[in-house]
C-alpha cells in the first residue's frame, strides 16, 4: 500500500489526496441537518469547514455517526460572533457548542501541534502532552488526531473529504493507524491505546502491526492518567454493544489489568473459575441487553468486575466476628477505593455498587417481613438480576435465585402460601425467628 506513514508528530504534512464527491460515498442526506446548517453559515462567512473525526469515519461505512463535529479556521470567537445559539466551552482548549434543542454540534479552530509551539505544548517525564492549547492550520490540526480514519475532512465548500494521511486507504483496508510514530503517540496520549481497542472492535478493524507492538510494553503508561478521564472511556468501552470482545482485547493487551486491577487479580487468583465466568456472563448480557435495545446500568457491570474483592474482603471481616451487614459495607469501602485510584466512579455508581453487593446477604433471610422490605428496596431489581448471575455461574444457589423469579411476582396469597412453605421445611430456622415471622406476617 502506498499510504504515506511518513508523517510524524511535528512535521507538516505532505499535499493532501483529494477525493471529489464522484469519489466517496457521503451524501448530505446523511447529515445532520444541524451540522449542515453550521457548516453553510460558517461558510457563508467566509470561513474554512469541514465535518471531522468520528461522525466521517461512520458515514464513509454507512452507520450513523453517534454526533457531528465541526472543525474551522474561524477563531472560537469568530463562531460565537456567527451564531446566536452559540457557547463557548473548555478552558484548556475553548471549543464552540451550537445548541439546536437537544444537538449540540461541536465546533473546534484547528489546532497547532508543530515545533514552532514548544512553549504552549509540554511534555512530562513519559512524553504525555500536558498542553496544547494552541491554533493551527489544518495540516497541524491533522497530526495532532489519532488515527488516520480519524483524520478525514469532509468540506462543505466542495463536498470533497480531504485526506493528509492515507486515512481513506486504511479506511478500505479496514486498517487503524496512528498518524506518525506509534510509540511517541502513545507516550503523548496513553489513552489512545484503549481507543485504539474500543475503534478495532467498534469498526471491525485490525490494528496495524506497528501499532500494535508498542502496547504490551507501554500499557503501564495508562497510571498516569486520571481516573476520572479513563472512567469516561471506560464508558465508553464496555457500553457501546461489544463488551466481551472488548473485555478480551484489553486483556490481550494488558490493558484492562491498567484499568481495573482489582478485577484483574480475581481474575489471576481464580481457583474455581468462578470470576472469570461470572464476569463473562456479565459482558455477555450487557451486550445483550444493548442489542435488544433495552436501557443499562453502567454500575451493574462494574459491580460484577470488583465482587469477588469484596467477597474476599467480606470473609475476612466475618472471620473477624464483625456482624454482616458492617461486613459488607466495610468491604465495599475497601475495594471502592482500591479501584478509584485507576478508573474513578462518579459517586452515585459507588452508592449503587455498594447497595446491590449488600442486598447479596438479604437473599437468604427469607423469614417474617424481610423479603417484602427486600422487594421494596430501590434497588431490589439489579440486585435481583445479580443473584440470577451468580446463580447461573455456580456463586449462588439455583434454587435460591428460582425462589426470588417466583416470589415477586407472586400474588399476595401466594407469597404468604411461600414463606408458610419455607417456614415448614426448615423447621430450625422457624424456632429461632418464631416471634417475629408470626406478629410480621399478621401485619401483612
Ligand atoms: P465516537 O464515534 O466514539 O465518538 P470519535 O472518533 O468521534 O468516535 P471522539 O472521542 O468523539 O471520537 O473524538 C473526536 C475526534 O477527535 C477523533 O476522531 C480524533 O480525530 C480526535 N481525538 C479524540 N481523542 C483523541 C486523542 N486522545 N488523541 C488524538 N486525537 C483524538
Ligand atoms: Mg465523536
Amino acid at each position: 500500500m502506498e499510504t504515506k506513514v511518513a508523517v510524524r508528530s511535528g512535521q507538516k504534512p505532505e499535499q493532501p489526496r483529494i477525493y471529489t464527491r464522484s469519489e466517496h460515498n457521503i451524501s448530505r442526506d446523511n447529515i445532520s441537518k444541524n451540522a449542515l446548517k453550521v457548516l453553510y453559515r460558517l461558510k457563508s462567512e467566509g470561513y474554512d469547514a469541514y465535518l471531522v473525526g468520528g461522525c466521517v469515519r461512520d458515514l464513509l461505512l454507512g452507520r450513523e455517526p453517534k454526533d457531528f463535529d465541526v472543525a474551522t479556521n474561524a477563531s472560537p470567537e469568530q463562531v460565537k460572533a456567527a451564531f446566536r445559539n452559540c457557547r463557548l466551552i473548555g478552558r484548556r482548549f475553548r471549543l464552540a457548542h451550537v445548541h439546536f434543542g437537544r444537538e449540540i454540534i461541536e465546533v473546534a479552530t484547528f489546532r497547532g501541534t508543530a515545533e514552532d509551539v514548544q512553549s504552549s505544548q509540554k511534555t512530562d517525564q513519559n512524553g504525555r502532552l500536558l498542553r496544547d492549547n494552541h491554533y493551527g492550520s489544518i495540516e497541524e490540526d491533522v497530526l495532532r488526531r489519532d488515527f488516520t480514519v480519524n483524520a478525514l475532512y469532509y468540506n462543505i465548500k466542495d463536498f470533497s473529504i480531504v485526506d493528509y494521511v492515507g486515512g481513506m486507504d486504511d479506511h478500505k483496508a479496514g486498517v487503524l493507524r496512528l498518524i506518525g510514530d506509534p510509540e511517541t503517540r502513545y507516550r503523548e496520549d496513553p489513552v489512545r491505546m484503549i481507543r485504539m481497542v474500543r475503534f478495532a472492535v467498534k469498526l471491525g478493524f485490525t490494528i496495524n502491526e506497528a501499532c500494535e507492538r508498542p502496547i504490551f510494553e507501554l500499557a503501564t503508561l495508562l497510571g498516569n492518567i486520571p481516573a476520572a478521564r479513563l472512567q469516561d472511556e471506560a464508558l465508553k468501552l464496555f457500553l457501546s454493544g461489544y463488551a466481551v470482545q472488548t473485555f478480551e482485547m484489553l486483556n490481550h493487551y494488558g490493558l484492562f489489568a491498567q484499568l481495573y486491577p482489582v478485577a484483574a487479580k480475581s481474575l489471576q487468583s481464580e481457583v474455581s473459575g468462578f470470576p472469570r465466568l461470572f464476569i463473562a456472563k456479565a459482558l455477555e448480557n450487557t451486550d445483550k441487553r444493548l442489542a435488544e435495545g433495552k436501557g443499562i446500568a453502567p454500575y451493574f457491570l462494574f459491580s460484577t468486575f470488583l465482587w469477588d474483592a469484596v467477597k474476599e474482603q467480606v470473609d475476612e471481616n466475618r472471620a473477624k466476628g464483625i456482624p454482616e451487614s458492617i461486613a459488607y459495607q466495610q468491604a465495599a469501602s475497601v475495594v471502592i477505593a482500591e479501584q478509584v485510584k485507576s478508573t474513578s466512579f462518579p459517586k452515585h455508581i459507588g452508592t449503587a455498587m455498594r447497595d446491590v453487593w449488600s442486598l447479596q446477604a438479604r437473599f437468604d433471610k427469607r423469614s417474617g417481613a424481610r423479603p417484602y422490605r427486600l422487594l421494596g428496596h430501590p434497588k431490589f431489581r439489579a440486585a435481583y438480576d445479580f443473584l440470577v448471575l451468580r446463580a447461573t455461574t455456580g456463586g449462588a444457589e439455583q434454587e435460591l435465585a428460582d425462589w426470588w423469579t417466583e416470589f415477586q411476582t407472586a400474588t399476595d396469597a401466594d407469597k404468604k402460601k411461600m414463606l408458610a412453605q419455607l417456614n415448614n421445611q426448615s423447621p430450625k430456622k422457624r424456632k429461632r425467628r418464631r416471634k417475629p415471622t408470626v406478629k410480621q406476617q399478621k401485619n401483612d
